[in-house]
């Protein structure tokens, strides 16, 4: 019998990866069709953000938290982050807007796992929609007042841009970008302030977004060069940065991009490990995502410990310098591709920390 549903099997998908727990919350009067799925434990209770989403099917929901939560896991061991790896989505039509009660039912949810999970913004939750669950649970970060992170994309664009700094000084002997063109995908939170920060820095910004307003203000302020969303991939660059969405190096992508350095906002940039190693075989120098957008969970993570500044959340972003500068040392090191430098060092972080198993025996 149970061999029978190994193909569909939950438990079959938690072990490929280890995930210790995974939470289902179904509300009928709401909507909330949500999934929290923990990853890993060993450095503490879970922090990751909640995406909203029209997924297709439940499958590729489940595919998406699964996936999303081990890269929280890896995240935060990288980044000093003394917190497991969690994610939660939300199964719903992003067309329609959310309403308070479904906000006020996830806020129940986040809050019947009794502090394991600490959530906020990911993709399609605002401020607004964070700052509704925290009346009901207190398991929520990423809201603004005293003590408090607010929105961390300032801060994930300051640590995207220190990341990039450490990527060209090993890829080109300089971390300036004087002169050098940067192709940018994605002008939203973090890819507009990117955008500042790397022209204030000297650099020649090619863009492109499918929201034209964006791209204007980035032509008017930045001097940038727009192109089609289709082709910024084709572009004569030094450095690519994606932040808009993932899977946007392929194998076949890899093979043809015309730059030396890729570091972005973007969450699981390359398709698959194909896609790294054809990087790495061409020579071109990938700053792993989880490294370099790390500022995020950084701003979030003091949140939580209530010792949020600014001062100290942007000292903790300049870090990501070294964050990355590490990943890149291990492997050259190992003589490995970057991602999977990234992953390895994770995994020894997550290992040292609690070489107890799953279950905490
Ligand atoms: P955002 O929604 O503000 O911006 C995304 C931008 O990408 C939008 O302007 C959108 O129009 C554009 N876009 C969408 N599809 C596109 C396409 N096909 N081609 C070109 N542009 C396209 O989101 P954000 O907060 O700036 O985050 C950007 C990325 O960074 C996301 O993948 C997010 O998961 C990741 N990220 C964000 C943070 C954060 O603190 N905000 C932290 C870590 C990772």
């Amino acid at each position: 019998m149970f061999k029978n549903l190994e193909k569909n099997s939950i438990f079959k998908k938690l072990g490929e990866h280890s995930h210790e727990e995974i939470h289902f919350r179904n509300c009928e009067e709401t909507g909330l069709k949500a999934i929290i799925a923990i990853h890993s434990t060993a450095l503490g209770p879970t922090t990751g953000g909640t995406r909203v989403w029209n997924y297709e099917n439940e499958e590729e929901a489940l595919y998406d938290v699964l996936r999303l939560s081990r890269g929280m896991s890896y995240k935060n061991a990288v980044s000093g982050v003394l917190m497991g790896g969690a994610k939660a989505v939300i199964i719903w039509d992003t067309a329609k807007p959310k309403t308070r009660e479904l906000m006020l039912a996830y806020g129940k949810f986040v809050d019947s796992l009794g502090g394991k999970f600490t959530t906020g913004e990911d993709v399609n939750m605002s401020v607004s929609d964070v700052q509704i669950m925290a009346e009901v649970t207190s398991h929520i970060a990423g809201i603004p007042g005293e003590g408090r992170g607010g929105d961390p994309s300032p801060y994930t664009a300051r640590g995207v841009f220190r990341g990039l700094q450490a990527g060209a000084m090993e890829a080109f002997g300089d971390k300036s970008f004087k002169g050098k063109t940067v192709a940018v995908q994605g002008l939203g939170k973090v890819g507009y302030d990117l955008c500042k920060w790397l022209h204030e820095d000297g650099a020649k910004l090619i863009v492109t977004d499918i929201n034209k307003e964006a791209i204007e203000r980035a032509k008017k302020e930045f001097g940038a060069v727009a192109v089609e969303p289709s082709e910024i991939i084709n572009v004569e660059c030094d450095v690519f940065a994606p932040c808009a969405m993932g899977a946007v190096i392929s194998e076949e992508i890899a093979n043809k991009i015309k730059c030396k350095l890729i570091g972005g906002s973007a969450n699981n940039v390359l398709v698959d490990p194909a896609a790294g190693e054809a990087l790495h075989k061409k020579g071109i120098l990938y700053l792993p995502d989880y490294v370099i957008n790390a500022g995020g969970v950084i701003s979030v993570y003091l949140e939580i410990k209530r010792e949020h500044t600014h001062e100290k959340a942007n000292e903790k972003m300049d870090g990501i310098y070294d964050n990355v500068k590490n990943i890149l040392d291990f492997a050259k090191e190992k003589n490995i591709a970057t991602y999977r430098a990234a992953d390895e060092y994770a995994q020894k972080i997550i290992l040292e920390a609690s070489p107890k198993n799953s279950c905490g025996l």
